[in-house]
Parts: C-alpha cells; sequence; structure tokens
C-alpha cells in the first residue's frame, strides 16, 4: 500500500488525523526501544522502523485498525512505552506503530486487590493509585516510571517485588488479560487462568492488550537502605540469607560487586569505596533487626530512607535490575549485559570459574527472586565488558556449559532470549489470534503463516 493511501486509511479509522504521525523523526523515536544495550542489536536494527503511527484511544479503534491490517495485509507492531530490551517493539517489516500510550486510564482496584486499567496506564500510577488504597504492585522492573501496564505483560518479567512474589507468570501474579485479535472481523476475548499463558510475554504477537488486570498485594511501609561489605561474597551470602530467609519482609534484595557502586554517581552518599553493596527494600518495622544482622555479619549500613512511592527520592530501585546496566553505561559505553539464573546450591562456584575465565571482563550483580516453585534464585544481571560478538558469545557459552541459566538479550527473537514456552502454547494460540502474522512480524520465528513477507 503507498504511504499516503496507508496514511488517509488510518486517518478515517481513527476519525482524527492528529493521532497519525507520519514526521520521519517522530515515527522514527517510536519505533525504537532500549535495543542500543546491545551493540549487537545496534547494529541490526538501527535501520528498522515503521511506516507511521496509530495512536487509539478505545477498544472499538484498536478493533477497527487490527480489521484493517488483517485485510490489507499490513504489520502493526504494538508499543507501550518503549522501554522493552531486545528490540522488542522495533517493528521489522514496517506498517503501524500503534502506540498504547493514549489508552491510559485506570479503571479500578476491586475490593480483593485487583487493578483493572488500560494497557498504557504507566505502573508509577497503578503503584500510587494502589498504595493510597492499602495496596501496591505485587511486582514492577526499575523501569517503573515510564513503562506501562501493557508493556510489561508482554514484554517484561519480574523486578521489585519478585523476590517476595516471584515473576509476572507465576502465582497468579496476572488476573486478567483482554486482546483484540488480527482477524476478518477481530474478537475482543478476555484471558483468564491459565489461558493467560497464551498471551503473556508474547511480545505482542499475539493480539492487541486492551485491558490488563494485575493482582495487587496489600501495602507494606517499606524502608530502602544501602548496606557495604567488605567483599563480594561476604555480601552474597547476607543477602541469600535476607531473600531466603521467610521471617525477612522484603521488597527489594540486590547485590553489587565493586567497582558496580562507583557508577552510581547521584547516589554517591549510598556507597563505601572499594566495598561490595546490596540494596534492599524491608519492612520498616524489621530495620532495626535488619541493622543489627547487618552489623554482626561484618557490614555497614550506609544509606536508609523510608520508600513513599514512586516518586521518592533517591530511589534505590532506579539503579536496580537493568538500570544497574543503564548507570554502567553511562561511565563507560562499552559496558553491557546478559541476563542470568546462577544455581542456588552452586553459585559461589560458578561465580569462581567465570572470574578466572573472564577476570572483570564479567561483573556480578545479583537479584534474587523466587521462582514458581518457591525456591529462591540467584537471578543475576551480569555487567559484561564488550570487545567482539565472538568474546560475548564465548562468555554466554560458558555460564551454560556451568549451569548458569542465559536470556540472551543480544537476540531478537522471543524465542532466543529466554522466556518461550517450550509447549508451543504460544504458537498455537497465535494461529487463532493472529493467523496471518501481522503482529509484530519476524520477533516469533518459529510462527509460520503464509500471508506477510518477514
Ligand atoms: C533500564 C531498564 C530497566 C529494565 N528493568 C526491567 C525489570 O526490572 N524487569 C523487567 O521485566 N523488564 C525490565 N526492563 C524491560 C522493560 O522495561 C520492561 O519490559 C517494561 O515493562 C516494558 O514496558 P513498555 O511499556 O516500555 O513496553 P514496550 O517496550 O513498549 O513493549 C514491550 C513489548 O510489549 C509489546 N506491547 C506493548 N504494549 C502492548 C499491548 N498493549 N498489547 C500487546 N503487546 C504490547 C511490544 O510490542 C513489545 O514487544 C528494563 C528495561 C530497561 C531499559
Amino acid at each position: 500500500m503507498k504511504p499516503e493511501d496507508l496514511r488517509s486509511e488510518v486517518a478515517r479509522l481513527l476519525g482524527d488525523e492528529t493521532r497519525v504521525l507520519t514526521n520521519a523523526a517522530v515515527v522514527e523515536r517510536l519505533s525504537k526501544d532500549f535495543y542500543w544495550y546491545s551493540p549487537v542489536l545496534r547494529r541490526q536494527l538501527e535501520d528498522k522502523r515503521g511506516d507511521l503511527v496509530a495512536q487509539p484511544v478505545s477498544r472499538d479503534e484498536v478493533c477497527a485498525i487490527a480489521g484493517f491490517a488483517w485485510q490489507a495485509g499490513v504489520p502493526v507492531t504494538v508499543r507501550g512505552a518503549g522501554t522493552g530490551n531486545y528490540g522488542q517493539c522495533i517493528p521489522l517489516a514496517g506498517g503501524i506503530v500503534l502506540d498504547m500510550s493514549r489508552m491510559d486510564r485506570m479503571d479500578e482496584i476491586t475490593a480483593d486487590g485487583t487493578a483493572v486499567c488500560q494497557p498504557g496506564t504507566r505502573l508509577a500510577t497503578i503503584e500510587a493509585e494502589a498504595r493510597a488504597k492499602g495496596w501496591e504492585l505485587r511486582m514492577y522492573p526499575s523501569t517503573l516510571a515510564k513503562a506501562t501496564a501493557g508493556g510489561f505483560l508482554a514484554g517484561g518479567s519480574g523486578g521489585i517485588g519478585s523476590v517476595k512474589h516471584g515473576g509476572l507468570r507465576d502465582f497468579d501474579n496476572v488476573r486478567g488479560i483482554e486482546i483484540v485479535t488480527v482477524e476478518e472481523k477481530p474478537r475482543r476475548l478476555l484471558r483468564t487462568g491459565g489461558e493467560i499463558h497464551e498471551v503473556l510475554h508474547c511480545w505482542g504477537t499475539n493480539g492487541i492488550f486492551t485491558e490488563v488486570r494485575l493482582a495487587l498485594a496489600p501495602a507494606v511501609e517499606w524502608t530502602q537502605c544501602a548496606l557495604a561489605f567488605d567483599s563480594y561474597e561476604e555480601c552474597f551470602d547476607f543477602g541469600f540469607e535476607i531473600a531466603a530467609n521467610a521471617k525477612w519482609d522484603k521488597r527489594l534484595v540486590t547485590i553489587f560487586e565493586w567497582p558496580i557502586p562507583s557508577f552510581f554517581s547521584p547516589i554517591s552518599q549510598t556507597v563505601a569505596e572499594g566495598k561490595a553493596l546490596a540494596f534492599v527494600m524491608i519492612a520498616s518495622a524489621q530495620m532495626d533487626a535488619l541493622r543489627a544482622a547487618t552489623t554482626k555479619a561484618g557490614g555497614e549500613v550506609t544509606f536508609a530512607g523510608a520508600y513513599t512511592g514512586p516518586k521518592t527520592q533517591p530511589l534505590l530501585s532506579d539503579y536496580t535490575w537493568n538500570h544497574t546496566t543503564l548507570w554502567a553505561m553511562k561511565a563507560d559505553p562499552l559496558w553491557t549485559y546478559i541476563q542470568a539464573g546462577f544455581s542456588p546450591d552452586r553459585a559461589r562456584e560458578q561465580f569462581r570459574t567465570l572470574r578466572e575465565r573472564f577476570g572483570r571482563e564479567i561483573l556480578f550483580h545479583i537479584e534474587f527472586m523466587k521462582n514458581g516453585e518457591g525456591r529462591m534464585i540467584p537471578g543475576s544481571i551480569p555487567l559484561v565488558y564488550f570487545t567482539s560478538e565472538e568474546r560475548l558469545n564465548e562468555i554466554i557459552d560458558t555460564c551454560r556449559e556451568i549451569g548458569v541459566s542465559i536470556a540472551n538479550p543480544h537476540m531478537n527473537s522471543l524465542e532466543d532470549s529466554g522466556r518461550f514456552r517450550s509447549d508451543n502454547l504460544q504458537i498455537r494460540s497465535r494461529q487463532s489470534y493472529d493467523p496471518r502474522g501481522l503482529l509484530n512480524p519476524g520477533k516469533m520465528i518459529s510462527y509460520k503463516s503464509e500471508a506477510v513477507a518477514q
């Protein structure tokens, strides 16, 4: 379809041409995410973009676009806030970028603690509104301030809170997702219970989310604190104990080896020169006990302050999860990362092996999280100093050889970057929800459709 015809058809469907964006710089910006964290993806994806951006404000408009896309064979790539990694929302085959940011209405917090909202609602909005009513998010990514609920469910996996509640796919943390299918007559379907897994973490390839329902937890009065230890090993052991021992009520347990804390220039008051650092969010009622336990373990509390909501300053979670990589890249753009799961039983030996093989090319940064069986896992987003793609792959291969699981953030497909289901549920569901493979084509590489040139 000619660009001008595409623009006028989408404007007609929305009934408002101001919500169809064609300015080249705007389309470029809204076609991109944080793919540049990966030097490999940066090369592969920098010239990819959509043909135009459409900004729906209602389910009906999403349905109209979906029906048109099916009829005209036009790809549709859905976008939340574009904070995803792996180039998740970068269109590989042009077409429409469906920017959901205007569908940002918070509908309800139910009496049993479920947040019901439109997909473009920012997680910070949900957290603030929930806490005002005695609830809070069970988990949020460190991109809390910007990330949308729909983008988190389609592209994220867990975050601050996962040490207590597990990941998005665990423990009924997601209660419902309404999708619009891409078919001749698009359907609106509410997926609940086990059906959630048909569409969760599918990078926008299995229906367009138009409503999400997130389970909340009763709000806790949290204190965020920084704890410094002479060695990484002591810091890791202490963090593991706090994370795994059910007596501690915590929302975040993060460990950084030195020199990672030296990258945190805006919060240098939390950093002790040359020491490993733990960032912990602990129930305020337990802060005195945590202080005593820290001293007993040979550590020192370098900072403690109340968490009062997403606008708390400083907000220590801004330095955790994948934000750690961002601070490292600000210090030296050659830092990149991998996403790893160390073994709860063999982590110390795995650290030693990697240090012996790769020295300080890899720096340890641990995010403790509960897995679906309730076991505490030293999840990790280690920093890797990039020298070449071959060396990066050698580090990844070595991790796998020694039993460290890797979700490879330098690959642009759902299958390669971790959390793809081995039971093929997502592929089978797509045959029903997006039979022509028009949603974010090229990202679910094992889905075969005849209709789209990928
Ligand atoms: C600094 C940094 C820190 C991060 N920390 C974390 C973390 O702690 N935990 C974590 O899990 N992730 C993390 N991420 C990744 C990312 O922030 C999260 O996945 C985030 O939730 C994405 O939300 P978004 O609105 O920006 O989604 P986008 O980036 O816009 O989209 C992500 C994916 O979801 C799809 N999508 C978006 N909206 C919809 C919709 N309505 N319907 C269907 N598909 C849709 C897109 O097509 C894309 O494939 C981090 C990223 C960065 C850059």
